[in-house]
């Protein structure tokens, strides 16, 4: 730290991404990224955007925002993007967590969460999940500040239904409760449809998943009218410009192909269900994951030693230190081809 560094965030502890190593080729289940290319469209789109370059991006991206009004029935009043779904995450804290209104969250979910409180000065209240890991929605009953539930939740791919998060939203009839769908496209129900009937629900969702996008950067938020003013009043104080051209043609290019998404969550599912058979054979126990990740742990060898030694081994997976989760390893799911290396590897490893 220099001494020049603001007192304000000397204390910061930063999120730690997941690696992106350059060192060697991997079979990479670190991050859930998708295994498939972005869909050409997508790709042909973002090329054609090069020559426009000079110009400043569309701060309204009135395309993009126009495609996803009519795909989910909503206005175009009624849905704001941003550059990756972390960015309208912080926006989110920012507008809606104060002093009376502490952010709310498990204790196990993305570890983005309490950075973004910190950052924004921000305090927070963590509600632990059960034993299993599951997200009792007692637990949110008058939860006195603003809530942020991941659903799927995050690491463990766990999901909530519709009626479940309907209830957490009216029970906190004064606070906003910011659905995170960052995993929905994988299996599990998306809140969007309630946006009409409960005024203080915020959706978010990435195209850095199901769509093969985590490099361009691309996430939305969905809400009534006066949420997404909001939210624009964080946007344009902090960047108009914060979609930029080639991401948003790449955007566009995705959602037309929508088909290619789908199919490509069904590879995902099905990927999902083999390697969950076949790490159940090998004596791995699991969550029930809605995700294209699975969350799992060994009697035989730590979380920390089957992450090393796979890593060792040419397969990356994500290991967390917190103590609640240590032994445990979320591993992204990939392509068939992927999923039997990452086997494979640990049937030796086990050996
Ligand atoms: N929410 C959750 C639960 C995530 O795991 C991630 C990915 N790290 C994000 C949001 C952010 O995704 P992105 O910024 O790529 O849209």
């Amino acid at each position: 730290m220099s001494r020049f560094f603001s007192s304000r965030y000397a204390a910061l502890e930063p999120y730690t991404p997941g690696e992106q190593p350059r060192d060697m080729q991997y079979v990479k289940l670190n991050t859930n990224e998708s295994p498939f290319p972005p869909s050409l469209k997508a790709q042909e789109k973002a090329a054609q955007t090069l020559e426009r370059l000079r110009l400043y991006s569309d701060p309204e991206c009135t395309e993009l925002v126009r495609t996803i009004a009519k795909r989910y029935g909503i206005g175009t009043d009624e849905v704001l993007f941003s550059n990756g779904s972390d960015e309208i995450l912080d926006f989110a804290f920012m507008a809606y967590c104060d002093r009376e209104h502490p952010a709310v969250f498990p204790d196990i979910t993305y570890g983005f969460y309490p950075v973004f409180a910190e950052i924004n000065c921000i305090s927070s209240r963590q509600i632990p999940l059960k034993e299993d890991f599951s997200l009792d929605p007692e637990d949110y009953k008058e939860a006195g500040g603003t809530i942020f539930i991941a659903n799927p939740n995050a690491p463990t791919g766990i999901a909530l239904t519709k009626e479940q998060i309907g209830q957490i939203l009216l029970d906190n009839p004064d606070n906003v409760v910011v659905i995170d769908e960052a995993y929905v496209d994988f299996g599990a129900e998306s809140c969007v449809p309630l946006i009409h009937s409960h005024e203080n629900l915020l959706v978010i969702q990435t195209f850095s998943k199901s769509r093969s996008l985590a490099g361009a950067r691309l996430g939305f938020a969905v809400g009534n009218r006066e949420l997404i003013r909001d939210l624009n009043t964080i946007k344009y104080s902090f960047n108009p410009y914060n979609v930029n051209s080639m991401t948003m043609a790449a955007g566009i290019g995705a959602l037309e192909d929508e088909e290619y998404t789908v199919q490509n969550c069904r590879i995902i599912q099905k990927n999902r269900e083999y390697t969950v058979n076949e790490l159940k054979k090998l004596g791995f126990s699991m969550t029930d994951s809605l995700a294209n990740f699975i969350f799992v742990q060994h009697p035989d060898i730590s979380g920390e030693e089957l992450y090393r030694k796979l890593k060792e081994n040419g397969v990356l997976i994500r290991h967390f230190t917190k103590e609640r989760i240590s032994n445990y390893n979320r591993i992204t799911i990939g392509t068939r081809q992927q999923m039997d290396i990452l086997l494979d590897r640990i049937r030796q490893i086990l050996q």
